[in-house]
């Protein structure tokens, strides 16, 4: 069997009682990286166990391996650094081979950053689009472009190194609706977590004065 196990995104106490009992039961745990579950399970004071590294993206020779002992019988977990696997994260190429496979396949489910955010912002989330990470280069200013008429609310992820670029370039896509309400929030479940709320007419400003620390959500509001 293979179990899809959601970890914490900051906040170790957000680690469920389902997630320890399977991380523990399990014959071996495919993670993104080996150092950081490795981690994980010391912080949790969880017994050791077999780690196997796994990018788990479909040009991944692992995969057949880990698709070898999955097929044989073996209870493999896999986790990703943070939150649920498969959401802009690896996971993808061996949950769709195990299920092609016929191997039993069960969720664990717990955090994710943008269900995190969504769930504080504020904002209408009956309906939302998720965009994970925004392209770095090809399609960025037409996806950019077509957020001014999209009705649902957008969510999408950002790193440190982006968020300025990012929020001076959201302005100008959307200048034409300077009252859209605009939420980032930033290290959520942390300790440092912040959640603003501001506008697009604003995100000049906040983009030279944003802390520029940390992992980040932003979230759109619907039109
Ligand atoms: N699999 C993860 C999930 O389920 O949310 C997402 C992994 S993705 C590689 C990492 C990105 O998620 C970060 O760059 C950031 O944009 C967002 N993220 C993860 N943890 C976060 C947190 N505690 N606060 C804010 N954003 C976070």
């Amino acid at each position: 069997m293979l179990s899809i196990v959601s970890t914490p995104i900051g906040n170790l106490e957000d680690i469920t009682l389902r997630a320890k009992r399977t991380l523990t039961e399990c014959a071996a745990i495919a993670c993104e990286d080996t150092r950081v579950t490795g981690n994980l399970l010391k912080q949790l004071e969880m017994p050791k166990k077999e780690l196997i590294s796994l990018h788990g993206y479909a040009d991944d020779a692992r995969v057949d391996g880990v698709l070898d002992r999955l097929k044989r019988g073996e209870h493999i977990a896999l986790v990703s650094d943070a939150g649920t696997p498969g959401i802009s994260d690896p996971g993808y190429a061996l949950v769709s081979r195990a299920r092609e496979a016929g191997v039993k396949i069960e969720a664990i489910p717990g955090p994710s950053a943008f269900l995190t955010a969504l769930s504080v912002s504020g904002l209408p989330i009956n309906a939302f689009l998720y965009i994970g990470f925004l392209p770095l280069k090809k399609g960025r200013k037409t996806l950019l472009a077509s957020f001014a008429t999209e009705e649902r609310t957008i969510v999408f992820y950002e790193s440190v190194h982006r968020i300025e670029k990012t929020l001076h370039e959201l302005a100008e896509a959307l200048s034409s609706q300077p009252d859209r309400p605009v939420v980032i929030a930033r290290e959520l479940t942390k300790m440092h977590e912040e959640v603003g709320q501001t506008s697009v007419s604003a995100l000049p400003e906040i983009a030279k004065s944003i802390m520029k620390k940390g992992e980040f959500v932003v979230v759109i509001g619907a039109l």
